[in-house]
């Protein structure tokens, strides 16, 4: 390069964007950039100039995520009237001519262009070009077949990093734009897999987050086909590293194989997300998920059997076009049956394209916004009755790097994903302690002592 050209990334949306991000980052260090961003482990720029490229990484998973990503290319541009503007991620590769729109953007790069980017920099740099108007990256071929690997594993500062195991989505549930964005399901190999679980065991990391779009279906378009738990079994055998948890995961893909090697294997987190979306059998089949609500309910049964100690979480999408009053106390119903411990909730939001989009008996977003908030108090319920199970029994948890922000105290989480906070030294981070539970207060932080 001939000069060391200082960038910053702004990420919005989920792990597999985060992943993909780090990735980007870590490859523009390792080619001598310099990052603006907190925490990133390659040499800071430490004049007050402005960064010289801003990255947004887009999201659409809602509405609201769309708004949020128009917000931050524009402040970019705002705050930066000098660097080259590049916007990448969902939104931008489901609506390329919006992102055109705005003033300011130079270049808009396409998912399977995502990896390319640093390369696509580091050309620039080299040259004696100045910003181009607009360009269009990746979006005048096929989209791409093969996993999209990106340059470097992102390392980070993450205590528990995540790794990108699968892209893209073959499912096309009504309401969801991600396999519009995101394209077919595929795969990393086992073999890379395995690499770089390697990459992260010499970096010390005692957790690794295997996440991707569609999880359970890995490894399917493989030659020969694998499968999630073929994997888990690999990684197993081969003692790669000591905890492994599983980013979301749909109910039909969350199988006894699985269940029953969290059961035998220690490294595999007792820690299941798990996307039930709703409770109520007709809003299920609306949404064209493959289960009903008895199938998810043997399921959490199933896991709770087997594994009694166990962190459930649940995804649940509020709102759905034609989700009576009914239909909504179903899925409140069914949840407050069972020992779930968490929920994330998400308002409906119509995503153009989808078979949603169209969809009558839209519901107010007043009513869509009540019923999230009575589900996030559920949720908060669930949380409480859960951490509190655990007051007087000793746990082990991996200590983040980060302390908490309002009370400094340590931070660990356990391996069913119960955050414990507890006075202890800085020697202790990314190392594995046993923590005696002590109380949950009112606002369910869980008190510990070493
Ligand atoms: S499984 Fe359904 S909800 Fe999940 S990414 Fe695919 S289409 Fe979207």
């Amino acid at each position: 390069m001939k000069n060391k050209s200082t960038f910053t990334i702004l990420t919005l949306g989920c792990k597999v964007n985060q992943f993909e991000s780090e990735a980007i980052e870590k490859t523009l260090c390792h080619k001598g950039l310099m990052s603006w961003n907190i925490g990133i482990p390659c040499e800071k720029n430490t004049d007050k100039s402005l960064p010289e490229i801003c990255i947004i990484n887009t999201c659409t998973v809602t509405a609201k995520a769309a708004m949020q990503s128009r917000q931050a290319i524009r402040q970019a541009i705002r705050l930066n009237p000098n660097a080259l503007i590049i916007v990448t991620g969902c939104y931008a590769q489901t609506k390329p001519e919006e992102i055109a729109a705005i003033s300011g953007v130079n270049w808009i790069v396409s998912h399977d262009e995502k990896g390319s980017i640093p390369d696509l920099i580091e050309s620039f740099c080299d040259s004696e070009n100045k910003h181009p108007s607009i360009v269009f990256y990746g979006f005048d071929k096929k989209r791409d077949t093969k996993f999209n690997d990106m340059p470097a594993t992102p390392i980070g500062t993450r205590t528990r990093p995540f790794l990108k195991i699968q892209d893209g989505c073959n499912a096309f549930c009504s309401y969801c734009i991600v396999p519009y964005a995101r394209g077919r399901s595929r795969s990393l190999s086992e073999d890379l897999v395995i690499e770089k679980l390697h990459e992260f065991r010499n970096a010390r990391r005692k957790e690794v987050v295997l996440t991707g779009i569609h999880l359970g279906v890995y490894g399917k378009d493989l030659h020969p086909a694998k499968s999630l738990f073929q994997l888990l079994l690999k990684i197993w055998e081969q003692g790669l590293i000591e905890r492994l948890r599983l980013s979301s995961i749909e109910p039909c893909e969350l199988s006894d194989d699985i269940i029953e090697l969290a059961a035998n294997w220690k490294g595999l987190c007792p820690h299941f997300h798990i996307s039930l979306q709703s409770g109520d059998d007709i809003i299920l089949r609306r949404m064209k998920r493959p289960y009903d609500s008895d199938f998810f309910r043997n399921l959490v049964l199933k896991i709770k059997n087997r594994l009694p100690d166990a962190a459930i979480g649940v995804d649940i999408l509020s709102g759905f076009p034609g989700e009576t009053q009914q239909a909504f106390e179903n899925t409140v119903h069914l949840i407050e049956s069972l020992p779930v411990s968490y929920l994330h909730v998400f308002p409906f939001s119509p995503r153009e394209g989808t078979a949603a989009f169209r969809f009558s008996q839209q519901v107010s977003s007043k009513i869509v916004k009540s019923r999230c908030r009575i589900l996030r108090e559920l949720s908060d319920r669930l949380k409480y009755y859960f951490y509190n199970r655990f007051v007087g029994k000793t746990v082990e948890v991996l200590v983040e790097e980060k302390c908490e922000r309002m009370s400094g105290l340590l931070k660990g989480i356990s391996r069913n994903y119960i955050p414990v906070m507890f006075y202890g030294k800085n020697t202790h981070k990314n190392s594995l302690m046993h923590v005696k539970i002590q109380k949950v207060n009112s606002r369910n932080m869980v008190l510990g002592k070493i």
